[in-house]
């Protein structure tokens, strides 16, 4: 039972005051404005002064075979009990990444409150990106070289229990337009990267549902947006001059796709974060962070030092004009003309990036939105409802409502003030279990040891070593 608690209606925008609310097993089944009698041997939480959210959901992770030990604790930690994962694997069990194998098995553990995991909703496929991003000896439908492996690589996933397949740049264009076309009749949907090939009204046409990252409409709205399409070359494409595209933006071109979007219900997903930390990887009041700790130094030394080098210096050298500061600056605007306009925008945060941090980022992206023109309860929906209504389970998730899971964030300061108040965790429930503020300082605790463990630094260059998939991933 949670007692005298503020509930925060994320559709409405209304905080109902002084409500009781029961939970039984893992649903809330009442809630009241007056006392109710207790059930003998109920967890009593006092919510005097509190203020209770639904769970939060990062639309747009990358967990891996260490995600146990350094991700879900993070998350429950930060009140982000819900995850879609964009990875995948293709017929074999990889080193590295995860796949819907052992995403579906933890969501059994925690439906049996046997696990700490968030809920891994929708699950993804191995990013599909032509032959280029396939090992060698892999089944060669994995390839989509011609539109006969398509059917092959369709049933393959639908078998796995995947729900949609995860697109990327380079997979060719008559290739994607068949995938798009046949996954409905697999029950699959596509969604991820616009392959370079085809514009983003071929794409949205198509019926991709959700579209990730902020570049898509600086890529698509310039005067070279359709000589992009022409090449052959990963490289070129994306080494092509964003300064261009930041000075040279078709804000009206633009608006045309976004009410395309939103007439085809079309979600963006704009991960704000990973082009912020582009923005500002040459300052050290962005580098210095505290979560740091929560990363293990692999990661550190091999992957995230590696890409602060890089961008410091693209930074440096732009001669005082910061051309990945004005391509993120640029992007926010973009969110705020498609929110406006009416595209479905969900919060994303593509964890394991560098400078992206499990759970603590979601809060700095629900941030972002508002400074890009949402309001409070705007951002709290694009990580609750909003990605319900996505995912099909608006029955179960997304609102505080009776007959839904009791997935719940206990918040000391309401995030309808200020959105910074959703970091001021007090209390988590998932699944029904309570977490409350001792608990959650040991799962912080637990990762926190994990990832400064030498047993764990070494599993995991070990496993990065043993991946094919990420040594595709990075022979360019
Ligand atoms: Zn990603």
């Amino acid at each position: 039972m949670i007692n005298n608690i503020n509930i925060v209606d994320v559709e409405t925008g209304k905080t109902a005051y002084n409500q009781f609310v029961l939970i039984e097993s893992s649903r809330i089944t009442r809630i009241d404005s007056v006392p109710f009698k207790p059930i003998d041997n109920s967890l009593r939480i006092d919510g005097t002064g509190k203020y209770l959210i639904p769970g939060l959901w990062d639309m747009h992770t990358h967990s891996n075979q260490h995600s146990e030990w350094l991700h879900h604790p993070l998350y429950i930690a930060n009140g982000v009990t819900g995850v879609r994962d964009m990875s995948g694997q293709l017929n074999e069990k990889d080193s590295y990444w995860v796949g819907s194998k052992e995403r579906l098995q933890w969501n059994k553990e925690l439906e049996n409150n046997t696990r700490v995991s968030p809920r891994y909703v929708l699950q993804s496929s191995y990013q599909m990106d032509g032959e280029k991003a396939i090992p060698e000896n892999s089944p060669n439908f994995f390839k989509l070289q011609n539109r006969l492996q398509v059917d092959s690589l369709l049933q393959f996933y639908k078998n796995e229990k995947v729900d949609f397949i995860k697109i990327y740049a380079q997979l060719p264009k008559d290739i994607y337009l068949d995938l798009a076309k046949k996954a409905p009749i697999y029950g699959l949907h596509i969604a991820g990267h616009k392959p370079m090939f085809l514009s983003l009204e071929e794409a949205v046409d198509s019926g991709q549902r959700s579209f990730e990252h902020g570049r898509i409409f600086l890529y698509e709205c310039f005067p070279e947006a359709d000589s992009l399409k022409k090449t052959n070359n990963w490289k070129d494409y994306f080494s092509r001059s964003k300064k261009k595209m930041v000075k040279q933006f078709d804000s009206v071109r633009a608006k045309e796709l976004m009410v395309v979007m939103r007439n085809n219900k079309t979600y963006w997903v704009p991960t704000l974060q990973t082009l912020k930390f582009e923005a500002l990887a040459h300052k050290d009041s962005f580098t210095n962070n505290e979560n740091l700790k929560y990363i293990t130094k692999i990661r550190k030394k091999l992957w995230w030092q590696y890409d602060v080098d890089h961008n410091k210096e693209k930074n440096i050298e732009n001669e005082g004009v910061n051309v990945s500061e004005q391509f993120y600056e640029a992007s926010k605007k973009q969110v705020a003309m498609a929110h406006k306009l009416g595209v479905p925008i969900m919060a994303g945060t593509d964890v394991t990036d560098s400078y992206v941090f499990a759970g603590f980022s979601l809060h700095n992206e629900l941030y972002e939105l508002t400074s890009c023109g949402l309001s409070n309860v705007e951002a709290l929906q694009s990580a609750t409802i909003v990605p319900a209504i996505f995912s099909n389970v608006e029955k179960d998730y997304g609102t505080i409502e009776i007959g839904k899971k009791a997935d719940l964030v206990l918040l000391d300061k309401n995030p309808l003030d200020d959105i910074k108040n959703t970091k001021s965790i007090k209390g988590v429930l998932l699944n029904g279990v309570y977490y409350d503020q001792g608990k959650i300082s040991e799962l912080k605790k637990f990762s926190e040891g994990a990832a400064s463990s030498f047993h764990m630094n070494v599993k995991t260059l070990v496993s990065l070593i043993n991946s094919p998939l990420i040594r595709v991933q990075f022979a360019d």
